[in-house]
């Protein structure tokens, strides 16, 4: 699903939010119709949910209670070597899950897929501990022309490239508790709000 490029501007909106990429109601929409697709796609199966944390704490919740089949949920945190904004590409497992793999179909919750380094290297160890599958479903996915570096089975939204918060996504821990996507205002980040 391609999004228009252009925020909207509720009067509502955080005082450091410079417009809503998407909405509360349209974040709920697409889950429940993620929520529906994995449901079908996985009948008859049991699904391990695996949150990638911290920004994918709240798509998770909501997800979890959007999939109509059994779930376990677990959760772990990555993070990538790299100074500033250019990653090393190396990515370490900072907290590991506790259930084993092995046998179970695992599919992998995060809510922004931009580089795909995260994902991808996090595909390489969870496959060599031996699940049934392995799936990656991504609440949102930069567009950054070109095709995109790692595959998601499941998308919800296809976002311009644009730095995002809330919704689980932080800009210096902050704004996770956004209940939208939006994009923040330049002060903010530059420093001088
Ligand atoms: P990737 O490895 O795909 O480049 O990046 C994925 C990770 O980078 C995400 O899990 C997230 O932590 C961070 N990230 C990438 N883009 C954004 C963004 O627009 N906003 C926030 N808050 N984090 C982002
Ligand atoms: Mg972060």
């Amino acid at each position: 699903m391609q999004l228009r490029t252009r925020l909207s501007h509720p009067a509502t909106c955080h005082p450091d939010v410079a417009g809503v990429l998407v909405s509360e109601r349209a974040l709920a929409r697409r889950v429940r119709e993620l929520g529906a697709e994995i449901s079908r796609d996985y009948a008859g199966r049991e699904i391990l949910l695996v949150g990638v944390l911290r920004a994918g704490l709240v798509f998770l919740a909501d997800l979890a209670r959007a999939i109509s089949v059994p779930v376990r949920v677990d959760c772990l945190a990555a993070a990538s070597y790299g100074a500033g904004t250019s990653s090393s590409g190396a990515v370490r497992i900072t907290r590991d899950l506790d259930e084993s793999l092995a046998g179970r179909h695992v599919l992998v919750v995060d809510t922004v897929l931009d580089t795909g380094l995260t994902l991808r290297a996090l595909d390489a160890a969870l496959r060599a501990r031996g699940p049934a599958s392995v799936r990656y479903c991504v609440l949102l996915q930069k567009d950054r022309g070109g095709p995109p570096p790692f595959r998601a089975d499941y998308v919800g939204f296809t976002i311009p490239d644009r730095f995002v918060v809330g919704y689980g996504l932080d800009y210096a821990q902050r704004f996770r508790n956004l209940p939208y996507v939006g994009v923040l205002r330049r002060p903010v980040y530059e420093g001088t709000s």
